[in-house]
């Protein structure tokens, strides 16, 4: 025997054939990361703390020293649901069905008689109970009947009120270990890794002074980050249709806010060919139980699920995980995503997203306590710093976690949207501090909107209320779009320069930080972020990129400006961009195929579509393109009530303002409503609104500048007509009155 060896001697652990164990219980030859060390420390009766990204391998940490441990280890667990499924593998590798019990409130009393009687044999090893059975008066009877090895706390991030999932009962385990009358070990485990829940988790555990912290890289190299830049609602469903025709039966999530769009994209899903379902909170038990089932076999390939879908899903090969709106939080984001490829395989992390999205989660907290919302309006200012960088996406998460990121394998082989793009470094040291002097010249008081308007020279009403405009700071930024001033301000909110005061409705204020930066700056330089409102969208992710056709759109783009020349109206009269796009990727060879792109209707098959259909044959012929079969992506018809109410409202000449009152919906979605009921080729009638809220000679100007403009741009017609100072919508709207006064 070795001096080492014979030092460890009185070491628990050594007693044991763990190695042997692996095998036989597990069939596994060999630990992966840190597995046998945290395996010791458990068998050590030491308290341990995990910290392993979804997929490392965490169960076995405790399952393995409970079946070798004397007594029963108990495990706490978040979901009923779920510890079905995390018992039946246990259960699948022992020739002893009995060695692992859930005890929860599902279980009938004889039911529970036979659980407790298996314990007290010592038949079971593995117990898993729900945070409040542990802490049931009830109960305690019964856990004084057996020896309980050790108690392992798994997922245990809920604990944590900055975590992503929340749960009151886990801040119970400690005082219910607290009466069980002998020292029992804990270990925790989470794949969350920000230094605040960690701390968090620590301490209302009560782990023991001296516990064994074992923390893996959080890196999960075989996932693939993309932010895709969502044009609009039916846009994204369709791309994701077509990504997801592309996969070839393999499995995956879509994330979504709310019950309505599960049902509606699972919906869609369906009748596109693809086995799917939703899975969300209105759905009854025994449905979810079979979905989840079902997703296990590979009855459905393809989930549509709020949140409240996939912790500890022990499904190792998901092969995509789609974000439909952006996460909450970057948190949120990694565990969700980390939820694709533990298998160490493929896995492609898409998601989707528009500033629109943003507003929406931002109002779901507005009825949240202010310590809440503080926190809320914090993970989603970092969430938006993520989607607008330009930096690599995982060191931008590894740096979140607090971990470094300098390999090259993400850069080498191309594993986020900008490693494959790489954006240029741009230096705004200046632009930051001037931000900055900004927010104080304006008193400190007032939002970002706000100060934004102020940088750009925008003289609205509550810019010259305060006298803004006077001060020396107005306008200096006007040569840079209000984006880039977002993202500096929101980097400023990152960096600690800025901060936003809960208490007076997040009004900016500058932080010790910001002003010595300003007294002396330092060289800060960020990868300039995306533009999403310009970028046109790229359409394939994954290993075999098929990009949107940028040759062909120019071309058709070409097309549509001779079109367009020879009737005298802007180019966007005659096909609107996303049109377009659905033609580069479809490539439409005949009129009919041409009549199914979205927002081509019957007249205009009849009146462009010889010169497009032409175009793109002689192109796909050109360029020897294999068009994409059977990519007709079916919608779902006479299912979108809101835009039935909305024409027939319209109709009744009621008041648009009413109209979105009594929808419950912000006017700038009606008009979002209104724009996509326009764009795919139904004529509306808004002038009796329109006469309602202008003049009609001013009414009559803009028809000309939209005539006259090519792009149809809101913010250059809003320039035009600077005096007005016309609200965004009503410049949305007077357009698209023109356009549909141009439709036929
Ligand atoms: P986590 O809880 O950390 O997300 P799991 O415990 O569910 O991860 O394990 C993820 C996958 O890794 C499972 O499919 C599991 O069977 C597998 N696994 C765990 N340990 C090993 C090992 N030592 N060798 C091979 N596969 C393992
Ligand atoms: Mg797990
Ligand atoms: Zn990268």
């Amino acid at each position: 025997m070795s001096k080492f060896m014979s030092n460890m001697n009185n070491a628990a652990s050594e007693k044991f054939d763990i190695q042997g164990a692996l095998k036989q219980y597990f069939g596994f030859d060999s630990f992966k990361g840190e597995q046998l060390e945290i395996i010791k420390s458990v068998l050590d009766s030491q308290d341990t703390f995990v910290l392993m990204p979804t997929g490392g391998g965490k169960s076995l940490c405790y399952q393995l020293p409970g079946i070798l441990s004397e007594g029963t280890a108990i495990v706490v667990s978040p979901l009923i649901a779920l510890m079905k499924n995390q018992v039946d593998l246990v259960r699948n590798y022992s020739e002893n069905e009995n060695i692992a019990h859930f005890y929860n409130s599902t279980l009938n009393v004889t039911q529970k008689r036979a659980v407790e009687k298996d314990v007290r044999d010592g038949i079971t090893k593995l117990l898993y109970v729900a945070p409040e059975t542990l802490a049931k008066e009830d109960n305690f009877d019964f856990y004084s009947s057996f020896k309980i090895s050790f108690i392992a706390v798994d997922e245990a991030h809920c604990i944590s009120e900055w975590g992503h999932d929340f749960r009151p009962e886990y801040r119970k385990i400690r005082e219910a270990v607290d009466r069980i009358p002998y020292k029992v070990p804990l270990i925790a485990l989470t794949a969350t890794a920000t230094p605040k829940v960690q701390a968090d988790i620590a301490k209302n555990l009560g782990l023991a002074k001296g516990y064994n912290l074992f923390v893996s890289s959080f890196n999960r190299p075989s996932l693939y980050y993309e932010i895709r830049h969502k044009v609009n609602d039916d846009w994204a469903i369709r791309n994701i249709v077509m990504f997801i025709k592309q996969q070839e039966n393999k499995s995956g999530i879509i994330y979504v806010l709310n019950r309505k769009s599960a049902e509606k994209i699972a919906e869609i899903l369906c009748v596109n060919g693809i086995k799917a379902a939703p899975y969300h909170a209105g759905l009854d038990t025994k449905v979810r139980n079979n979905t989840q089932d079902d997703f296990l076999k590979e009855d459905i390939n393809v989930i549509v699920a709020t949140v409240a879908f996939g912790m500890g899903i022990d499904k190792p090969d998901i092969r995509f995980v789609i974000h439909f709106n952006i996460a909450k939080s970057i948190e949120n984001y990694y565990q969700e995503t980390g939820r694709a490829g533990r298998d160490g395989l493929e896995g492609n992390c898409i998601a989707y997203f528009n500033y629109k999205d943003i507003s929406k989660v931002e109002k779901l907290l507005s009825d949240k306590t202010v310590t809440e919302r503080e926190r809320g309006m914090l993970l989603i200012d970092e969430t938006v710093a993520y989607i607008e960088t330009g930096e690599c996406r995982r060191k931008f998460l590894l740096n979140y976690f607090g971990q470094n990121y300098t390999e090259p394998q993400c850069s080498e082989q191309k594993m986020c949207d900008n490693c494959k793009n790489p954006k240029e470094q741009k230096d705004v040291t200046e632009d930051m501090a001037y931000a900055i002097e900004t927010v104080l010249a304006c008193e400190e008081t007032h939002f970002m909107d706000h100060i934004i308007r102020v940088i750009r020279g925008e003289k609205s009403d509550g810019v010259s209320s305060y006298k803004h405009h006077l001060l020396p700071q107005f306008g200096l930024g006007k040569d840079k779009e209000a984006l880039y001033w977002t993202s500096i301000l929101r980097n400023a909110i990152i960096q600690n320069l800025l901060y936003r005061e809960i208490e007076e409705y997040n009004t900016l204020k500058v932080s010790e930080k910001g002003k010595a930066y300003i007294e002396q700056p330092y060289v800060i330089k960020i990868a300039m972020n995306h533009d999403y409102e310009n970028e046109i969208p790229v359409v394939f992710a994954s290993g075999n990129t098929s990009a949107l056709d940028k040759v062909l759109f120019q071309i058709l783009k070409d097309v549509r400006k001779g079109e367009s020349k020879k009737l005298n109206l802007p180019p966007y009269i005659v096909v609107q961009d996303p049109a377009l796009e659905e033609m580069c990727l479809k490539y439409p060879v005949t009129l009919q195929e041409f009549g199914e792109i979205a927002g081509i209707t019957k007249a205009k098959v009849a009146k462009f579509g010889q010169v497009f259909v032409d175009a793109i044959s002689k192109y796909v012929k050109d360029h020897n393109i294999e068009r994409p079969v059977d990519m007709t992506i079916r919608t779902v018809v006479n299912k979108n009530s809101d835009k039935i109410k909305i024409i027939k409202s319209i109709d009744k000449k009621i008041s648009l303002e009413s109209l979105a009152a009594e929808m419950n919906i912000e006017f700038s979605e009606l008009v979002d409503e209104l724009e996509s009921i326009v764009i795919s080729g139904t004529k509306i009638d808004i002038n009796y609104f329109l006469d309602e809220i202008m003049d009609g000679e001013l009414l009559e100007e803009m028809y000309e500048f939209f005539q006259n403009n090519e792009t149809g741009d809101i913010e250059a017609c809003y320039q035009a007509f600077i005096d007005d100072d016309l609200p965004e919508d009503d410049i949305r709207l007077v357009k698209l009155q023109f356009i549909s006064n141009n439709l036929n």
